[in-house]
Order: structure tokens, then C-alpha cells, then sequence
């Protein structure tokens, strides 16, 4: 028999799903794959539920509900001031994984490069290489995970494409500063590059930091598409409901791309995010507090575990080293060893890394989950820690 497609033949199964399934094996705490353990509000749950009942159930419109669409467009006004037109500048797509594929494969044609940030979210490459392209990763490193602008410089050839930047940042928690994305455009305008922006975790930015889209900044308008996800913004993850944001003469490329992967995205959930957008600044507020809190809830459980805890200043996750625990072994076996023994899963921060020289001492915690969860977990880890490694 002939070969199947070679990328995603030699892949395997996501780490997320790996460690989900162990946790289950083991019945541990699972704080590996990134999902919140509450419903997410109640009323845009309720008026997901009444859009079902009340209809239409059929296929909505390709680029999405014009209620979604028109809401995606306002979040962009009131959250970074940017001026979109709802009817050209606006995709909703099935969750932010759709909207990335959909935006590199329209981009992209092979024998491009896309630069990637590594520790970069997992279905980056396998996409940027169906399309034929090739990704080129610049590492960064513990503990600030700053731009590395010399490296990046150097990554940029005339082949380059685009950028893709994922700001706040799975799985390390990173926010770039304005000062860092402002320097990053002026090299993607330099070289007349696309950025595609994996914005997910806009809302979930702790004290202190600021979401910057890259899209705002100088020359970046005309040349970016920026992703959203109502997974993330409404503790939903299960709905995969995404919407990418760029200027038109980008957009028509992109909606052709989606109309062939899924062409629609199911029209009650898409009224009900339309519904969940135009929610009050407190809502926004209060998920990005309730998080920070239980950021600094698992960090302190996990310092007190013997772990050095690494910054987060966004999304669900904080990364912690382990070296102080004793164990002599790689991150994938410490994960292993702490789901098994501890009874508490996570994720080992070289599954984002395709360079050599990954940093092997060095596992993702996902917060955001119940605070008693999250001190049961703290607690068994403490117990693992004083009984020492095996
Ligand atoms: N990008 C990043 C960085 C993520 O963490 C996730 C969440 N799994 C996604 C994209 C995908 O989002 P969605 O569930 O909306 O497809
Ligand atoms: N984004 C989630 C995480 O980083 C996982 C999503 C998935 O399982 N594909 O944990």
C-alpha cells in the first residue's frame, strides 16, 4: 500500500491526550490538559439552549451568524479600540484550531517558512507542514521566555511567510510586553511577512500585564489575522467555537479555506458566544481574577511542595521545576512518576519543543480548576515530595 500523508503518519497521539488517559488509569487529579472543571455561565449556557429550541438548526451562514460576527467586531473596539467591519473582517470558525489551520493554510504555499516560538502549542507544525511549508522554531528560554531577537533575526530569510505568535502563551503563561510585539512588527513589516496571532487567552492576563494584539501596532493591520476562542473566554471548551479577525483582502482567502474544512460552525452556540461578548466588563474582570487567584492558590501549594515556580501572567497554566524534588530523570518520566505516585497529572514542558536543547526540567500545571481540587493536589504533591523520589 502507498504511504499515507507523512506528517501526520508519523505523529503521534497529543500529549494531552496521553496524560488525560493516564490520569484516568491512575485516577489521578488532572491538572495536564487544559480545561476548566465548572460549566461555564449560566446564561450563555441558557441561551445556547433556547437558540436550540427556538431554531433555526439548519446551516447557518459561511462566515458565521451576523449576530456573532457583529459582536467579534465590537469586542475588538471596546477591548484594543481596533475599527473592523463586521461583514468583511469577521470568520467564525469551529473552535481556534479550525481558525489556525484555516489562516496558515490560506496563507501559505510549499517551499514557505513559518516562524514559530517554541514551546509552541501542538497542532502548529503539523499544519504549517501539510500546507506544504516548513516551520522554522526559535526557541525561547526560562525563566522570562523574552523575544530572543538576535535568533529571530536570523530566522527571518526571504522565504518567510509569516509569524506565528501565540500571546498570552501556552503552556508557560507568558504575556509579551508591548515594548517586545512592537520590535517583533517592525521586523514582520521589515520583511514583508504575515502575522497569524493565536490570541485564545486574551481575557485570562493577570495584574500587572497588558494584552497586547500585535494586530494594533504599526503596519501590523493590513498584514495580521488574530484568533479568539470561546472556549477559553467562556470557561466552554467543549463548544470549539473560534473567530479570526483581519482585513479583507486576507479574509476572502481564509473564509475559502474554511468553507472546505467545515464550511459552518453550529448557529445556537454561535448566538449564544454573540450573547456571551456583549456581557458586562465585570465578566471579563471576574474570570481573569478568579484565575489569577487560583494561579497564586496551586503556585504557592506547588513551592510549598519543594517545586520552583516559574512566573504566569496569563492563560490556565503555570510551569514549575522540579529539580529541587530530587528526581533524576526527564519531564516525561517526572510526569509519568507524579500521575502514578502522587496521584496528580501534568504535562512535560519538551512536548512543545521540536529544537534540540528543550529544557527536560520543566512540567505545565493547568489552574483552573475547583480550589479544593487544587489544594488536594497541592497536598498530595507535598506528601510525594516528603516521602521522596523513587
Ligand atoms: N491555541 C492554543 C494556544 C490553545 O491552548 C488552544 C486550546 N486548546 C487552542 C489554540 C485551541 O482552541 P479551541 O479549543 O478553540 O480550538
Ligand atoms: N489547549 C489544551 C491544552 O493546552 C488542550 C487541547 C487539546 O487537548 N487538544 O491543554
Amino acid at each position: 500500500m502507498r504511504a499515507a500523508n507523512g506528517t501526520f503518519s508519523a505523529l503521534g497521539t497529543t500529549i494531552f491526550t496521553v496524560m488525560s488517559a493516564l490520569a484516568t488509569e491512575h485516577g489521578a487529579i488532572n491538572l495536564g490538559q487544559g480545561f476548566p472543571d465548572d460549566e461555564g455561565p449560566d446564561d450563555v449556557r441558557a441561551a445556547a439552549a433556547k437558540a436550540i429550541l427556538d431554531g433555526p438548526n439548519q446551516y447557518p451562514p459561511m462566515m458565521g451568524l451576523p449576530a456573532l460576527r457583529q459582536a467579534v467586531a465590537a469586542a475588538n473596539k471596546r477591548f484594543y479600540g481596533l475599527d473592523v467591519d463586521w461583514q468583511k473582517e469577521v470568520m467564525v470558525t469551529s473552535g481556534a484550531t479550525e481558525a489556525l489551520a484555516d489562516c496558515l493554510i490560506a496563507l501559505l504555499n510549499p517551499g514557505d517558512e513559518a516562524i514559530i516560538f517554541e514551546p509552541a502549542y501542538d497542532s502548529y507544525r503539523p499544519v504549517i507542514e501539510a500546507a506544504g511549508a516548513k516551520a522554522i522554531p526559535v526557541p525561547l528560554s526560562p525563566p522570562d521566555w523574552s523575544l530572543p531577537f538576535e535568533k529571530i533575526e536570523a530566522a527571518f530569510t526571504e522565504r518567510t511567510k509569516l509569524v506565528l505568535l501565540n500571546s498570552p502563551m501556552n503552556p508557560v503563561g507568558k504575556v509579551f510586553s508591548r515594548a517586545e510585539l512592537t520590535r517583533l512588527a517592525e521586523l514582520i513589516v521589515a520583511h514583508d511577512a504575515y502575522a497569524v496571532c493565536d490570541e485564545v487567552y486574551e481575557h485570562l492576563v493577570f495584574s500587572g500585564h497588558e494584552h497586547v494584539p500585535l494586530m494594533t501596532l504599526p503596519g501590523m493591520r493590513e498584514r495580521t489575522l488574530r484568533i479568539g476562542s470561546a472556549g477559553k473566554t467562556f470557561s466552554l471548551t467543549g463548544w470549539k467555537i473560534g473567530y479570526v479577525t483581519g482585513p479583507a483582502h486576507l479574509m476572502e482567502v481564509v473564509g475559502k479555506t474554511h468553507q472546505f474544512v467545515t464550511f459552518t460552525t453550529p448557529p445556537a452556540l454561535q448566538s449564544a458566544v454573540a450573547f456571551g461578548l456583549s456581557k458586562g466588563d465585570d465578566y471579563f474582570a471576574g474570570l481573569a481574577s478568579s484565575l489569577e487567584a487560583k494561579r497564586d492558590l496551586l503556585s504557592a501549594g506547588l513551592a510549598e511542595a519543594g517545586f520552583g515556580v516559574l512566573p504566569a501572567d496569563g492563560t490556565y497554566f503555570v510551569s514549575a521545576d522540579f529539580r529541587a524534588l530530587g528526581f533524576n530523570g526527564t519531564d516525561d518520566e517526572f510526569c509519568r512518576e507524579i500521575t502514578v505516585k502522587a496521584k496528580v497529572a501534568a504535562i512535560p514542558l519538551s512536548a512543545f519543543y521540536s529544537t534540540p536543547g528543550a529544557p527536560r526540567h520543566l512540567i505545565r500545571f493547568c489552574f483552573c480548576k475547583q480550589d479544593a481540587i487544587l489544594k488536594e493536589a497541592s497536598a498530595r504533591l507535598k506528601a510525594y515530595a516528603k516521602g521522596g523520589a523513587a
